[in-house]
């Protein structure tokens, strides 16, 4: 019997029934009244045709989060009924990236494929009963006998085959006689229903077609509708947890299997993630790959899982988000800027603090010492004291950012200037004494020099300055390449697109810019594939896979800028 009084989150602390979503409300009330015998059994059933997004993980969340707060079991089910779009290489990705968030189905891992022979017996059964028969119109003929939502629909004129011919019929089907598409198994519901699903929909489809698993055992394959609640049935599962555009195929979820009289779980729906300036269709994210618009599935703007991880997400900050947004029954759009918000929150708290100069300006201080380098003290994280100091080396010459430094700054612009002194972060206060340029008039060096006195970034007199810039030491700075990323679409709704275009013509051809002479701090060396770190004031990067001791690569997980946080002070202001 599940603790529904002791409902814990991911987190450890008690939520309390009061802040139960819809789904967890209905799960919470028939753990109470005993309707599963206090049972919570639910499944994640991902088709492999493609790498999990940012909206299955929602799912996912939802599924394996209700069983562990129920103390329930979650499954993970392949729904594997498609062999011309299902491909191993997805089965694998998706096991690697449900793992990675941090879910565990404790060794439940079910393949629709594996229930092929018991479905067709089922199928057997409704054919004896008098509830399906084989039906050879084709698919335009089908469509003209359907009706509208309007007009009720026609029997099909092989509705009313005797049961030895239907099972006949069955029988060869399977055994590969026809072609494809010449006849189907349908259920025999009712052609004028005012549900289009339940018009005597199909159960089987004549495919020849190897299957990534069962090869070329089956060329019949089961609907979508007919597979989906015997596989919840043969696994007992208590609440089928699916979306929205579902709702109208629960009548004939609970039609097959009280027709069958077997074990009948609950299908609820909720509504599916969108997110803005993204799509989250399937279909689409493979076209993206296909055409090479993308450099893979894994691509750091791609809103899949994987390429979240190599973007430099943390499976905290995708739990976390997905927490916040809830569940409920209506489609609306989240703001990817909440997204992000999620991600800085776990960012912040976790990455350690580096100095890394993008866009590189040298300075060179004139009245150090040529030979000299000192170590400095600098803090790994000031949100968390046992993360501890580290040491930089400060030399004569080094590197700031070219946008620190501006020639006739404007009023506001505190930064660098000629004759302006600034702190230099965990160093020294340095002074602007010259600006060096080339033929063509461009700054290419800067001239300081530095008071001794202000080690550690104060001045014994109490001066002030106005700035702390960022820097490295040229002589021990690594050089790297450091890929920025912006949205992948400009517009909100990627998939509203002007006339004759599709969703493609949105792509933000801005979306990567890659910066090869980049410097970053000699601590950097040891950084492993994924590893996240905050770059002093210029945002939050990991290294990237592909990076190696002989060149660097950092991708820009986020911005330093929270707009969510922004946008919510606007809102309460409004208010
Ligand atoms: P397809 O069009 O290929 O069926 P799909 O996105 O529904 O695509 P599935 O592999 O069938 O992909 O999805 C597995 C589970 O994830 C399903 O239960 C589905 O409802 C859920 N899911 C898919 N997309 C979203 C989304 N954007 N938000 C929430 N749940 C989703
Ligand atoms: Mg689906």
């Amino acid at each position: 019997m599940a603790a529904v009084n002791s409902r814990k989150n991911s987190d450890g602390q008690d939520t309390g029934d009061a802040r139960l979503d819809f789904v967890r409300s209905i799960v919470a009330e028939d753990c109470k009244t005993g309707k599963w015998d206090g049972r919570v059994a639910t499944r994640f059933p991902p088709e492999p045709n493609g790498y999990l997004h940012i909206g299955h993980a929602k799912s996912i969340c939802l599924n394996f989060g209700i069983a562990a707060e129920f103390g329930g079991t979650c499954n993970l089910r392949f729904d594997d009924t498609n062999p011309q779009k299902e491909e191993q290489e997805y089965v694998d990705s998706i096991i690697e990236d449900i793992r990675w968030l941090g879910w565990d189905w404790e060794g439940r891992l079910y393949f629709a494929s594996d229930y092929f022979e018991q479905m067709y017996q089922y199928a057997v059964q409704l054919v004896k009963a008098g509830k399906a028969y084989v039906c050879d119109l084709g698919a335009d003929e089908m469509r003209e006998y359907r009706g509208t939502l309007t007009e009720p629909g026609r029997d099909s004129p092989y509705r009313n085959r005797g049961i030895e011919e239907n099972l006949d019929l069955l029988e060869r089907m399977r055994a590969g006689e026809f072609p494809d598409g010449s006849r189907t198994l349908r259920a025999k519901i009712d052609m004028a229903n005012p549900n289009l699903n339940l018009r005597d929909p199909i159960m089987y489809r004549i495919v020849h077609a190897s299957h990534h698993r069962t090869g070329d055992k089956w060329c019949i394959y089961p609907t979508y509708d007919w597979a989906h609640g015997l596989e919840d049935s043969v696994e007992k599962i208590t609440h089928s947890i699916c979306t929205l555009e579902f709702e109208n195929h629960r009548p004939l979820y609970d039609w097959f299997l009280d027709a069958l009289g077997v074990y009948h779980p609950q299908q609820i729906e909720f509504a599916r993630l969108n997110l803005s300036y993204t799509v989250m269709s399937k279909r689409k994210l493979l076209q993206l790959v296909q055409e090479g618009l993308v450099s893979g599935w894994d691509d750091p703007r791609m809103p899949t899982i994987c390429g979240m991880r190599r973007r430099g997400y943390s499976p905290e900050a995708i739990r976390s988000f997905c927490k916040v947004i809830s569940v409920n029954k209506f489609n609306s759009t989240i703001d990817i800027a909440l997204l992000e918000h999620c991600l800085r929150e776990d960012l912040n708290k976790t990455s350690a603090r580096v100095m890394a100069v993008l866009r590189p300006l040298k300075v060179i201080i004139e009245n150090y010492p040529e030979d000299k380098t000192e170590e400095l003290d600098a803090v790994n994280n000031p949100e968390d004291p046992s993360a501890g100091t580290r040491k930089v080396p400060f030399s004569r010459e080094l590197y700031i950012e070219r946008e620190d430094f501006i020639e006739e700054p404007p009023k506001k612009f505190y930064r660098l200037a000629p004759g302006r002194e600034v702190r230099l972060r965990y160093a020294y206060f340095v002074t602007c004494t010259d600006v060096i340029k080339d033929a063509d008039g461009n700054i290419v060096e800067l001239h300081c020099t530095y008071d001794p006195a202000t080690q550690g970034g104060d001045a014994p007199d109490g001066r002030k300055v106005k700035a702390t810039l960022h820097w490295v030491s040229a002589a021990h700075a690594l050089k790297a390449e450091v890929r920025l990323y912006d949205n992948l679409f400009t517009k909100e709704n990627p998939n509203e697109a002007e006339d004759g275009q599709d969703f493609k013509a949105n792509l933000n051809p801005n979306s990567l810019e890659v910066l090869t002479d980049c410097f970053v701090e000699p601590s950097l060396k040891e950084a492993g594939p994924l590893n996240r770190f905050q770059f002093e004031r210029l945002g939050y990067f990991c290294v990237d896979p592909d990076s190696s001791e002989d060149k660097l690569i950092f991708n820009r997980t986020a911005a330093l800028r929270d707009t969510w946080a922004k946008i919510r002070k606007a809102q309460k202001l409004q208010k």
